[in-house]
Protein backbone atom coordinates (compact mmCIF):
# COMPACT_ATOMS: atom_id res chain seq x y z
CA UNK A 1 0.00 0.00 0.00
CA UNK A 2 1.56 3.31 -0.77
CA UNK A 3 2.15 6.06 1.78
CA UNK A 4 -0.72 8.30 0.56
CA UNK A 5 -3.69 4.80 1.31
CA UNK A 6 -1.96 4.23 4.81
CA UNK A 7 -1.74 7.98 5.71
CA UNK A 8 -5.41 8.32 4.38
CA UNK A 9 -6.81 5.13 6.21
CA UNK A 10 -5.63 6.27 9.39
CA UNK A 11 -7.05 10.12 9.56
CA UNK A 12 -10.45 10.68 11.35
CA UNK A 13 -11.37 14.00 10.56
CA UNK A 14 -14.74 15.48 12.33
CA UNK A 15 -16.12 18.51 14.29
CA UNK A 16 -18.68 18.25 17.35
CA UNK A 17 -21.90 19.63 16.58
CA UNK A 18 -23.82 21.22 19.46
CA UNK A 19 -26.45 23.79 21.43
CA UNK A 20 -24.19 26.31 23.58
CA UNK A 21 -23.53 25.14 26.94
CA UNK A 22 -24.00 20.84 26.04
CA UNK A 23 -20.52 20.43 27.16
CA UNK A 24 -18.74 20.50 23.69
CA UNK A 25 -15.69 22.61 25.09
CA UNK A 26 -15.68 20.24 28.11
CA UNK A 27 -15.77 17.39 26.09
CA UNK A 28 -12.75 18.66 23.31
CA UNK A 29 -10.75 18.44 26.57
CA UNK A 30 -11.35 15.58 27.95
CA UNK A 31 -10.90 13.68 23.88
CA UNK A 32 -7.57 15.77 23.83
CA UNK A 33 -6.62 14.64 27.60
CA UNK A 34 -7.43 11.31 26.58
CA UNK A 35 -4.97 11.58 23.25
CA UNK A 36 -2.73 12.56 24.70
CA UNK A 37 -2.22 16.18 24.02
CA UNK A 38 -2.78 17.79 27.51
CA UNK A 39 -1.15 21.33 26.90
CA UNK A 40 -4.00 21.95 23.95
CA UNK A 41 -6.61 21.89 26.99
CA UNK A 42 -5.81 25.14 28.33
CA UNK A 43 -6.04 27.16 25.67
CA UNK A 44 -9.36 25.69 24.87
CA UNK A 45 -10.39 26.91 28.47
CA UNK A 46 -8.69 30.18 27.20
CA UNK A 47 -10.82 30.85 24.14
CA UNK A 48 -13.98 30.14 26.61
CA UNK A 49 -12.72 32.20 28.64
CA UNK A 50 -11.91 35.45 26.13
CA UNK A 51 -15.73 34.62 24.17
CA UNK A 52 -17.52 36.85 26.96
CA UNK A 53 -16.90 40.00 25.40
CA UNK A 54 -18.30 40.94 22.24
CA UNK A 55 -17.98 44.39 21.13
CA UNK A 56 -14.22 45.08 22.63
CA UNK A 57 -12.71 45.00 19.94
CA UNK A 58 -9.29 43.65 21.61
CA UNK A 59 -11.43 40.90 23.21
CA UNK A 60 -12.64 39.90 19.73
CA UNK A 61 -8.78 39.85 18.35
CA UNK A 62 -7.73 37.88 21.08
CA UNK A 63 -10.64 35.56 21.21
CA UNK A 64 -10.04 35.51 17.32
CA UNK A 65 -6.27 34.89 17.73
CA UNK A 66 -6.90 32.09 19.99
CA UNK A 67 -9.29 30.33 18.35
CA UNK A 68 -7.54 30.08 15.34
CA UNK A 69 -4.71 27.80 17.48
CA UNK A 70 -8.00 25.41 18.16
CA UNK A 71 -9.55 25.61 15.19
CA UNK A 72 -7.72 22.49 14.33
CA UNK A 73 -7.06 20.25 16.84
CA UNK A 74 -4.32 17.31 15.83
CA UNK A 75 -3.70 14.08 17.84
CA UNK A 76 -2.64 10.73 17.59
CA UNK A 77 -4.71 7.72 19.48
CA UNK A 78 -4.06 3.69 19.12
CA UNK A 79 -2.35 4.21 15.52
CA UNK A 80 -5.08 6.43 14.32
CA UNK A 81 -4.76 10.58 13.72
CA UNK A 82 -7.50 12.73 14.96
CA UNK A 83 -8.27 15.59 13.43
CA UNK A 84 -11.13 18.11 15.33
CA UNK A 85 -12.17 20.99 13.77
CA UNK A 86 -13.71 23.08 15.91
CA UNK A 87 -17.14 24.25 14.76
CA UNK A 88 -17.55 28.37 16.60
CA UNK A 89 -20.25 28.18 19.25
CA UNK A 90 -21.46 30.94 21.63
CA UNK A 91 -20.77 34.69 20.02
CA UNK A 92 -18.76 33.29 17.70
CA UNK A 93 -21.23 31.04 15.68
CA UNK A 94 -21.06 32.27 12.11
CA UNK A 95 -21.25 30.47 8.92
CA UNK A 96 -17.99 29.30 8.94
CA UNK A 97 -19.29 27.04 11.72
CA UNK A 98 -21.89 25.64 8.91
CA UNK A 99 -19.09 25.33 6.07
CA UNK A 100 -16.51 23.17 9.06
CA UNK A 101 -19.31 20.52 8.50
CA UNK A 102 -18.63 20.20 4.83
CA UNK A 103 -14.82 19.53 5.75
CA UNK A 104 -15.09 16.90 8.05
CA UNK A 105 -15.83 12.54 7.30
CA UNK A 106 -18.09 12.75 10.46
CA UNK A 107 -19.70 14.40 13.51
CA UNK A 108 -20.08 14.06 17.05
CA UNK A 109 -23.54 15.26 18.51
CA UNK A 110 -23.14 16.38 22.24
CA UNK A 111 -26.84 16.31 23.81
CA UNK A 112 -27.56 17.55 27.31
CA UNK A 113 -29.35 15.22 29.30
CA UNK A 114 -31.63 17.59 30.80
CA UNK A 115 -32.42 19.52 27.88
CA UNK A 116 -32.64 16.89 25.19
CA UNK A 117 -32.56 17.88 21.11
CA UNK A 118 -31.97 22.13 20.87
CA UNK A 119 -32.41 24.09 18.74
CA UNK A 120 -28.90 25.01 17.40
CA UNK A 121 -28.24 20.92 17.23
CA UNK A 122 -31.45 20.59 15.14
CA UNK A 123 -29.94 23.48 12.29
CA UNK A 124 -26.18 21.78 12.63
CA UNK A 125 -28.04 18.66 12.34
CA UNK A 126 -29.67 19.94 8.77
CA UNK A 127 -26.00 20.63 7.26
CA UNK A 128 -24.70 17.22 7.84
CA UNK A 129 -27.61 16.11 6.10
CA UNK A 130 -26.80 17.64 3.45
CA UNK A 131 -23.84 15.41 2.65
CA UNK A 132 -24.99 12.58 4.44
CA UNK A 133 -22.35 12.96 7.23
CA UNK A 134 -22.33 9.72 9.73
CA UNK A 135 -22.76 10.91 12.95
CA UNK A 136 -22.09 9.78 17.03
CA UNK A 137 -24.20 11.00 20.12
CA UNK A 138 -23.43 11.39 23.80
CA UNK A 139 -25.60 12.47 25.77
CA UNK A 140 -23.65 14.55 28.22
CA UNK A 141 -23.79 15.65 32.17
CA UNK A 142 -25.46 12.47 33.18
CA UNK A 143 -24.43 13.09 36.66
CA UNK A 144 -27.84 15.19 36.93
CA UNK A 145 -30.87 14.47 36.72
CA UNK A 146 -32.41 14.82 32.82
CA UNK A 147 -34.74 12.82 31.03
CA UNK A 148 -34.91 9.53 30.60
CA UNK A 149 -32.56 7.58 28.02
CA UNK A 150 -35.78 6.05 26.41
CA UNK A 151 -37.31 9.27 25.85
CA UNK A 152 -34.13 11.16 25.08
CA UNK A 153 -33.92 8.23 22.23
CA UNK A 154 -37.15 8.67 21.12
CA UNK A 155 -36.97 12.72 20.84
CA UNK A 156 -33.71 12.40 18.64
CA UNK A 157 -35.45 9.56 16.47
CA UNK A 158 -38.33 12.02 16.01
CA UNK A 159 -37.13 15.61 15.75
CA UNK A 160 -33.96 15.04 14.14
CA UNK A 161 -35.07 11.98 12.25
CA UNK A 162 -32.10 9.34 12.08
CA UNK A 163 -32.28 6.17 13.97
CA UNK A 164 -30.58 5.31 17.29
CA UNK A 165 -28.42 2.64 18.27
CA UNK A 166 -27.27 2.59 21.83
CA UNK A 167 -24.11 1.71 22.33
CA UNK A 168 -23.80 2.33 25.98
CA UNK A 169 -26.81 2.89 28.66
CA UNK A 170 -26.59 3.89 32.10
CA UNK A 171 -26.80 2.46 35.08
CA UNK A 172 -28.97 5.47 36.88
CA UNK A 173 -28.65 8.84 36.55
CA UNK A 174 -27.76 11.80 38.96
CA UNK A 175 -27.30 11.04 42.31
CA UNK A 176 -28.25 7.51 41.65
CA UNK A 177 -25.54 7.06 38.71
CA UNK A 178 -23.73 4.08 39.15
CA UNK A 179 -21.75 3.50 35.57
CA UNK A 180 -22.59 2.64 32.29
CA UNK A 181 -23.07 -0.84 30.13
CA UNK A 182 -21.38 -1.22 26.96
CA UNK A 183 -24.13 -3.04 24.73
CA UNK A 184 -21.63 -4.68 22.10
CA UNK A 185 -18.82 -5.95 24.47
CA UNK A 186 -20.84 -6.45 27.72
CA UNK A 187 -19.03 -4.77 29.92
CA UNK A 188 -19.75 -2.54 32.95
CA UNK A 189 -17.74 0.42 34.02
CA UNK A 190 -18.57 1.94 36.55
CA UNK A 191 -18.63 5.81 37.57
CA UNK A 192 -16.48 6.96 39.74
CA UNK A 193 -15.90 10.49 40.50
CA UNK A 194 -12.47 11.80 40.12
CA UNK A 195 -11.70 8.53 38.28
CA UNK A 196 -11.94 7.12 35.06
CA UNK A 197 -9.13 9.02 33.90
CA UNK A 198 -7.81 6.16 32.31
CA UNK A 199 -8.64 2.24 31.95
CA UNK A 200 -6.37 1.32 34.45
CA UNK A 201 -8.36 4.22 36.37
CA UNK A 202 -11.34 2.60 36.41
CA UNK A 203 -13.12 -0.24 37.75
CA UNK A 204 -14.51 -2.61 35.31
CA UNK A 205 -16.68 -5.24 35.12
CA UNK A 206 -17.25 -7.94 32.70
CA UNK A 207 -20.46 -8.00 32.11
CA UNK A 208 -24.16 -7.15 33.96
CA UNK A 209 -23.78 -11.13 35.73
CA UNK A 210 -20.49 -10.65 37.42
CA UNK A 211 -21.67 -11.09 41.13
CA UNK A 212 -19.03 -8.67 42.09
CA UNK A 213 -21.25 -5.71 40.43
CA UNK A 214 -24.30 -7.28 42.14
CA UNK A 215 -22.09 -6.53 45.53
CA UNK A 216 -20.99 -3.35 44.69
CA UNK A 217 -24.34 -2.03 43.36
CA UNK A 218 -27.36 -4.12 44.94
CA UNK A 219 -29.65 -6.04 43.59
CA UNK A 220 -32.40 -3.59 43.03
CA UNK A 221 -30.16 -1.57 41.05
CA UNK A 222 -29.02 -4.41 38.62
CA UNK A 223 -32.85 -5.29 38.26
CA UNK A 224 -33.62 -2.19 37.08
CA UNK A 225 -31.18 -2.04 34.89
CA UNK A 226 -32.01 -5.40 33.45
CA UNK A 227 -35.95 -4.34 32.74
CA UNK A 228 -34.80 -1.18 31.42
CA UNK A 229 -31.97 -2.65 28.61
CA UNK A 230 -34.80 -5.88 27.61
CA UNK A 231 -37.65 -2.76 26.85
CA UNK A 232 -34.55 -1.32 24.99
CA UNK A 233 -33.34 -4.01 22.83
CA UNK A 234 -36.39 -4.77 22.00
CA UNK A 235 -37.61 -1.39 20.97
CA UNK A 236 -34.21 0.48 19.50
CA UNK A 237 -31.81 -0.61 16.76
CA UNK A 238 -28.77 -2.51 17.27
CA UNK A 239 -25.25 -0.81 15.56
CA UNK A 240 -25.67 -1.55 12.11
CA UNK A 241 -21.88 -0.10 10.47
CA UNK A 242 -23.62 0.51 6.96
CA UNK A 243 -26.13 2.65 8.52
CA UNK A 244 -24.22 4.57 10.40
CA UNK A 245 -21.93 5.27 7.45
CA UNK A 246 -24.81 6.26 5.75
CA UNK A 247 -26.04 9.03 8.22
CA UNK A 248 -29.06 7.18 8.91
CA UNK A 249 -28.56 5.97 12.15
CA UNK A 250 -26.46 7.18 15.23
CA UNK A 251 -24.64 5.37 17.51
CA UNK A 252 -24.93 6.64 21.18
CA UNK A 253 -23.28 6.92 24.01
CA UNK A 254 -23.71 8.15 27.98
CA UNK A 255 -21.75 9.78 29.62
CA UNK A 256 -20.27 13.04 31.88
CA UNK A 257 -17.82 15.16 30.23
CA UNK A 258 -16.82 17.18 33.17
CA UNK A 259 -16.36 13.74 35.06
CA UNK A 260 -14.37 11.62 32.42
CA UNK A 261 -17.22 9.83 32.33
CA UNK A 262 -17.98 7.28 29.19
CA UNK A 263 -15.50 9.44 27.09
CA UNK A 264 -12.53 7.12 26.30
CA UNK A 265 -15.66 4.39 25.13
CA UNK A 266 -17.10 6.69 23.04
CA UNK A 267 -13.34 7.55 21.99
CA UNK A 268 -12.32 4.02 21.47
CA UNK A 269 -15.76 3.09 19.10
CA UNK A 270 -14.88 6.24 17.29
CA UNK A 271 -11.67 4.73 16.37
CA UNK A 272 -12.98 1.89 15.67
CA UNK A 273 -15.74 3.12 13.22
CA UNK A 274 -16.03 6.24 12.43
CA UNK A 275 -14.98 6.84 8.32
CA UNK A 276 -11.58 7.88 6.98
CA UNK A 277 -11.75 10.41 4.09
CA UNK A 278 -13.86 9.13 1.18
CA UNK A 279 -13.73 10.37 -2.30
CA UNK A 280 -14.82 13.69 -3.48
CA UNK A 281 -16.29 15.20 -5.89
CA UNK A 282 -15.10 17.95 -8.34
CA UNK A 283 -16.68 19.38 -11.06
CA UNK A 284 -14.81 17.25 -13.49
CA UNK A 285 -14.58 13.74 -11.48
CA UNK A 286 -14.56 12.02 -8.18
CA UNK A 287 -11.25 12.38 -6.38
CA UNK A 288 -10.32 9.10 -4.10
CA UNK A 289 -7.72 10.03 -1.03
CA UNK A 290 -4.85 7.66 -2.09
CA UNK A 291 -4.02 9.25 -5.11
CA UNK A 292 -0.99 10.47 -5.63
CA UNK A 293 -1.37 13.68 -6.53
CA UNK A 294 -2.09 16.62 -3.93
CA UNK A 295 -5.57 18.27 -3.60
CA UNK A 296 -7.89 20.31 -1.37
CA UNK A 297 -10.17 23.05 -0.68
CA UNK A 298 -10.20 25.90 1.06
CA UNK A 299 -13.26 26.28 3.77
CA UNK A 300 -12.22 28.79 6.25
CA UNK A 301 -10.47 32.40 5.71
CA UNK A 302 -9.36 33.94 8.85
CA UNK A 303 -8.13 37.43 8.91
CA UNK A 304 -5.99 39.37 11.30
CA UNK A 305 -4.73 36.37 13.24
CA UNK A 306 -1.48 38.82 14.34
CA UNK A 307 -2.60 42.21 14.23
CA UNK A 308 1.34 43.03 13.49
CA UNK A 309 0.90 40.73 10.47
CA UNK A 310 -1.98 41.90 8.10
CA UNK A 311 -2.50 38.83 6.44
CA UNK A 312 -5.22 35.94 5.92
CA UNK A 313 -4.84 32.41 6.79
CA UNK A 314 -6.99 29.95 4.57
CA UNK A 315 -7.64 26.64 5.83
CA UNK A 316 -7.44 23.64 3.72
CA UNK A 317 -8.49 20.20 4.11
CA UNK A 318 -6.98 17.87 1.52
CA UNK A 319 -8.64 15.29 -0.18
CA UNK A 320 -5.80 13.57 -2.31
CA UNK A 321 -2.13 13.40 -2.08
CA UNK A 322 0.62 14.22 -0.09
CA UNK A 323 1.63 17.78 0.74
CA UNK A 324 4.90 19.08 1.53
CA UNK A 325 6.10 22.68 2.15
CA UNK A 326 6.70 24.60 -0.65
CA UNK A 327 5.04 22.79 -3.31
CA UNK A 328 3.01 24.53 -5.93
CA UNK A 329 0.00 23.67 -6.73
CA UNK A 330 -3.16 25.24 -9.57
CA UNK A 331 -5.20 27.39 -8.14
CA UNK A 332 -8.38 26.73 -10.44
CA UNK A 333 -9.98 29.57 -10.06
CA UNK A 334 -7.05 32.32 -10.91
CA UNK A 335 -6.03 29.46 -13.03
CA UNK A 336 -2.57 29.97 -11.99
CA UNK A 337 -0.14 27.65 -10.12
CA UNK A 338 1.01 28.72 -6.74
CA UNK A 339 3.51 27.73 -4.45
CA UNK A 340 2.05 26.52 -0.96
CA UNK A 341 4.96 28.01 1.37
CA UNK A 342 4.83 28.48 4.93
CA UNK A 343 1.69 26.31 5.56
CA UNK A 344 0.88 25.90 8.88
CA UNK A 345 -0.26 22.31 10.61
CA UNK A 346 -2.17 22.37 13.46
CA UNK A 347 -0.41 19.04 15.77
CA UNK A 348 -1.75 19.06 19.33
CA UNK A 349 0.40 21.38 21.59
CA UNK A 350 1.16 24.11 19.03
CA UNK A 351 0.42 25.61 15.49
CA UNK A 352 3.52 24.30 13.91
CA UNK A 353 4.86 24.86 9.99
CA UNK A 354 3.95 22.01 8.03
CA UNK A 355 6.26 19.78 6.49
CA UNK A 356 4.24 17.42 5.42
CA UNK A 357 0.35 16.47 5.17
CA UNK A 358 -2.15 13.92 4.43
CA UNK A 359 -6.01 13.43 3.15
CA UNK A 360 -7.56 14.55 6.38
CA UNK A 361 -5.65 16.96 7.27
CA UNK A 362 -5.91 20.91 7.27
CA UNK A 363 -3.17 23.01 6.88
CA UNK A 364 -3.22 26.83 6.58
CA UNK A 365 -1.64 28.91 3.84
CA UNK A 366 -0.83 32.26 4.51
CA UNK A 367 -2.23 34.51 1.56
CA UNK A 368 -2.84 38.43 1.22
CA UNK A 369 -6.44 37.73 -0.56
CA UNK A 370 -5.53 36.12 -3.10
CA UNK A 371 -7.39 32.45 -1.44
CA UNK A 372 -10.94 32.93 -1.38
CA UNK A 373 -13.56 30.30 0.59
CA UNK A 374 -14.47 27.66 -2.14
CA UNK A 375 -10.90 27.73 -4.02
CA UNK A 376 -9.25 24.45 -4.60
CA UNK A 377 -5.90 23.94 -4.89
CA UNK A 378 -4.54 20.54 -7.11
CA UNK A 379 -1.15 19.08 -8.17
CA UNK A 380 -0.83 18.40 -12.01
CA UNK A 381 -4.21 18.83 -13.26
CA UNK A 382 -7.34 21.70 -12.36
CA UNK A 383 -9.61 20.31 -10.21
CA UNK A 384 -12.28 22.39 -8.54
CA UNK A 385 -14.28 20.99 -5.79
CA UNK A 386 -18.08 20.95 -5.40
CA UNK A 387 -19.48 20.70 -2.31
CA UNK A 388 -18.60 23.74 -0.37
CA UNK A 389 -21.69 26.18 -0.57
CA UNK A 390 -22.87 29.54 1.13
CA UNK A 391 -25.73 29.40 3.55
CA UNK A 392 -28.46 32.08 3.33
CA UNK A 393 -27.67 34.24 6.02
CA UNK A 394 -30.15 34.76 9.14
CA UNK A 395 -29.19 37.81 10.30
CA UNK A 396 -29.74 41.30 8.31
CA UNK A 397 -28.47 45.14 8.87
CA UNK A 398 -28.04 47.84 6.28
CA UNK A 399 -24.97 49.62 6.14
CA UNK A 400 -25.27 53.60 7.20
CA UNK A 401 -22.47 55.35 6.48
CA UNK A 402 -21.52 58.69 8.44
CA UNK A 403 -19.54 59.68 5.38
CA UNK A 404 -21.56 59.73 2.31
CA UNK A 405 -18.30 60.21 0.36
CA UNK A 406 -16.79 57.15 1.36
CA UNK A 407 -19.57 54.92 -0.54
CA UNK A 408 -16.87 53.47 -2.99
CA UNK A 409 -14.71 52.87 -0.06
CA UNK A 410 -17.42 51.12 1.89
CA UNK A 411 -18.77 49.00 -1.32
CA UNK A 412 -14.99 47.91 -1.69
CA UNK A 413 -15.08 46.97 1.83
CA UNK A 414 -18.10 45.15 2.20
CA UNK A 415 -17.49 43.16 -0.57
CA UNK A 416 -13.55 41.97 -0.16
CA UNK A 417 -14.83 41.30 3.61
CA UNK A 418 -17.71 38.84 2.11
CA UNK A 419 -14.82 36.88 0.11
CA UNK A 420 -13.39 35.59 3.63
CA UNK A 421 -17.14 34.21 4.39
CA UNK A 422 -18.23 35.19 7.42
CA UNK A 423 -20.90 37.70 6.13
CA UNK A 424 -22.70 38.13 3.04
CA UNK A 425 -23.13 41.38 1.47
CA UNK A 426 -26.52 41.77 -1.20
CA UNK A 427 -27.09 45.11 -3.35
CA UNK A 428 -30.87 45.44 -3.65
CA UNK A 429 -32.56 45.90 -7.32
CA UNK A 430 -34.52 48.55 -6.67
CA UNK A 431 -32.52 50.94 -4.49
CA UNK A 432 -29.30 51.75 -3.20
CA UNK A 433 -29.18 50.13 -0.21
CA UNK A 434 -25.99 48.11 1.00
CA UNK A 435 -27.73 45.13 3.28
CA UNK A 436 -25.16 42.57 5.25
CA UNK A 437 -26.20 39.20 6.30
CA UNK A 438 -24.68 36.90 8.81
CA UNK A 439 -25.19 33.74 10.45
CA UNK A 440 -23.64 34.99 13.84
CA UNK A 441 -24.32 38.38 15.45
CA UNK A 442 -21.00 38.74 16.37
CA UNK A 443 -19.94 39.60 12.81
CA UNK A 444 -21.80 42.44 11.94
CA UNK A 445 -19.55 44.07 15.31
CA UNK A 446 -16.39 42.49 13.39
CA UNK A 447 -17.17 43.96 9.93
CA UNK A 448 -17.82 47.61 11.56
CA UNK A 449 -14.35 47.31 13.29
CA UNK A 450 -12.72 46.28 10.08
CA UNK A 451 -14.36 48.88 7.98
CA UNK A 452 -13.01 51.22 9.93
CA UNK A 453 -9.31 49.91 10.30
CA UNK A 454 -8.76 48.58 7.44
CA UNK A 455 -11.20 50.83 4.61
CA UNK A 456 -11.12 53.92 6.41
CA UNK A 457 -14.89 53.52 6.66
CA UNK A 458 -17.51 54.97 9.32
CA UNK A 459 -20.36 52.58 9.28
CA UNK A 460 -23.12 51.51 11.27
CA UNK A 461 -25.54 48.50 10.87
CA UNK A 462 -29.12 49.13 11.54
CA UNK A 463 -32.22 46.55 11.40
CA UNK A 464 -33.82 46.08 8.20
CA UNK A 465 -36.74 44.59 6.89
CA UNK A 466 -35.18 41.28 5.87
CA UNK A 467 -36.20 37.85 8.09
CA UNK A 468 -34.47 35.16 5.55
CA UNK A 469 -32.71 35.28 1.82
CA UNK A 470 -32.80 32.57 -0.82
CA UNK A 471 -30.63 32.34 -4.25
CA UNK A 472 -32.97 32.06 -7.38
CA UNK A 473 -32.48 29.69 -10.30
CA UNK A 474 -34.37 28.72 -13.19
CA UNK A 475 -33.46 27.32 -16.34
CA UNK A 476 -36.15 28.78 -18.14
CA UNK A 477 -34.54 32.26 -18.99
CA UNK A 478 -38.53 33.47 -20.20
CA UNK A 479 -40.12 32.46 -16.56
CA UNK A 480 -37.32 34.18 -14.56
CA UNK A 481 -37.63 37.59 -16.40
CA UNK A 482 -40.79 37.28 -15.39
CA UNK A 483 -40.06 36.78 -11.72
CA UNK A 484 -37.92 39.13 -11.46
CA UNK A 485 -40.25 41.76 -13.14
CA UNK A 486 -42.58 40.91 -10.47
CA UNK A 487 -40.35 40.63 -7.52
CA UNK A 488 -37.41 43.15 -7.82
CA UNK A 489 -38.95 44.73 -4.49
CA UNK A 490 -37.34 41.78 -2.90
CA UNK A 491 -34.74 41.21 -5.26
CA UNK A 492 -30.82 41.49 -4.59
CA UNK A 493 -27.57 40.96 -6.41
CA UNK A 494 -25.24 39.04 -3.50
CA UNK A 495 -21.14 39.65 -4.14
CA UNK A 496 -20.84 36.93 -6.63
CA UNK A 497 -23.87 38.18 -8.60
CA UNK A 498 -25.98 35.77 -8.36
CA UNK A 499 -29.73 36.81 -7.81
CA UNK A 500 -31.30 36.30 -4.32
CA UNK A 501 -34.76 36.46 -3.03
CA UNK A 502 -34.70 38.78 0.44
CA UNK A 503 -37.90 37.97 2.29
CA UNK A 504 -39.67 40.18 4.47
CA UNK A 505 -41.57 37.20 6.54
CA UNK A 506 -41.54 33.79 6.39
CA UNK A 507 -44.49 34.04 5.19
CA UNK A 508 -43.82 36.05 2.33
CA UNK A 509 -41.54 33.41 1.50
CA UNK A 510 -43.40 31.20 1.23
CA UNK A 511 -45.97 32.77 -1.00
CA UNK A 512 -43.30 34.05 -3.00
CA UNK A 513 -42.23 30.44 -3.55
CA UNK A 514 -46.04 28.82 -4.16
CA UNK A 515 -46.69 32.02 -7.07
CA UNK A 516 -43.69 30.94 -8.72
CA UNK A 517 -43.64 27.26 -9.65
CA UNK A 518 -40.68 26.03 -11.86
CA UNK A 519 -38.56 29.08 -10.40
CA UNK A 520 -35.94 27.24 -7.67
CA UNK A 521 -35.31 28.97 -4.21
CA UNK A 522 -32.41 27.96 -2.71
CA UNK A 523 -30.52 27.84 1.10
CA UNK A 524 -27.42 27.13 -0.41
CA UNK A 525 -25.35 28.62 -3.16
CA UNK A 526 -22.36 26.36 -4.70
CA UNK A 527 -19.07 28.46 -5.27
CA UNK A 528 -18.39 29.08 -8.38
P1 LIG B 1 -20.14 24.31 25.39
O1 LIG B 1 -20.78 25.64 25.43
O2 LIG B 1 -20.98 23.32 24.65
O3 LIG B 1 -18.72 24.32 24.94
O4 LIG B 1 -20.20 23.76 26.89
P2 LIG B 1 -19.08 23.68 28.02
O5 LIG B 1 -18.17 22.54 27.78
O6 LIG B 1 -18.48 25.00 28.22
O7 LIG B 1 -20.00 23.30 29.26
C1 LIG B 1 -21.04 24.13 29.71
C2 LIG B 1 -21.18 23.97 31.21
O8 LIG B 1 -21.58 22.63 31.51
C3 LIG B 1 -19.88 24.18 31.95
O9 LIG B 1 -20.16 24.85 33.15
C4 LIG B 1 -19.37 22.79 32.21
O10 LIG B 1 -18.55 22.70 33.34
C5 LIG B 1 -20.67 22.03 32.40
N1 LIG B 1 -20.53 20.61 32.10
C6 LIG B 1 -19.90 20.04 31.04
N2 LIG B 1 -19.98 18.68 31.12
C7 LIG B 1 -20.68 18.41 32.23
C8 LIG B 1 -21.09 17.20 32.86
O11 LIG B 1 -20.82 16.09 32.41
N3 LIG B 1 -21.81 17.33 34.01
C9 LIG B 1 -22.12 18.54 34.55
N4 LIG B 1 -22.83 18.55 35.68
N5 LIG B 1 -21.74 19.69 34.00
C10 LIG B 1 -21.03 19.63 32.85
Amino acid sequence: MSDVSLEALRRRTFAIISHPDAGKTTLTEKLLLFGGAIQMAGSVKGRKAARHATSDWMALEKERGISVTSSVMQFPYEGRIVNLLDTPGHADFGEDTYRVLTAVDSALMVIDVAKGVEERTIKLMEVCRLRDTPIMTFINKLDREGKSPVDLLDEVESVLGIQCAPVTWPIGMGQRLKGVVHLITGEVHLYEQGRNFTRQDSTIFASLDDPALEARIGTPMLQEVRDELELVQGASHPFDPAAYLSGKQTPVFFGSAVNNFGVQLLLDFFIEHAPSPKPRGTTSREVAPYEQHLSGFVFKIQANMDPQHRDRVAFMRICSGKFSAGMKAFQPRTGKEVKLANALTFMASDREIAESAWPGDVIGIHNHGTISIGDSFSEGEMLSFTGIPNFAPELFRRARLRDPLKLKQLQKGLAQLSEEGATQFFRPLMSNDLILGAVGMLQFDVVAYRLKDEYGVDASFEQVNVATARWIKCADAKKLEEFRDKNAMNLSIDAAGELVYLAPTRVNLQLAQERAPGVQFLATREHA
